[in-house]
């Protein structure tokens, strides 16, 4: 079961079985907890240049300045890809 999580450093969202440690962007260790809500933070953190990304495996999202080098969920090296920000908001139906 996918959950949302959140970096409580940098702002990133990841949508997955697990999170992305060390983060991506700002490179903490275990930075994440779990969220029930994304509307607001998304929206918010969009105007600092994030993006958004999608593993072509597993389907995990993330927003950030970067993907995850390796998807905590599939465990995939480099599997993430940019998508546009309607793709991340059909997958999670937003
Ligand atoms: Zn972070
Ligand atoms: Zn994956």
């Amino acid at each position: 079961m996918k959950k949302f999580w959140r970096c409580k450093i940098c702002g990133d969202l990841h949508w997955g079985v697990s999170f992305p440690s060390p983060c991506p962007t700002c490179g903490f260790k275990n930075s994440y907890y779990e969220v029930k809500k994304v509307r607001v933070w998304y929206l918010f953190f969009k105007i600092t240049g994030k993006k958004f990304w999608r593993c072509f495996v597993c389907n995990d999202l993330h927003f950030g300045k970067h993907g995850p080098s390796l998807c905590p969920t599939c465990k995939h090296k480099e599997a993430y890809v940019e998508i546009s920000e309607k793709e991340f908001k059909t997958i999670l139906d937003l």
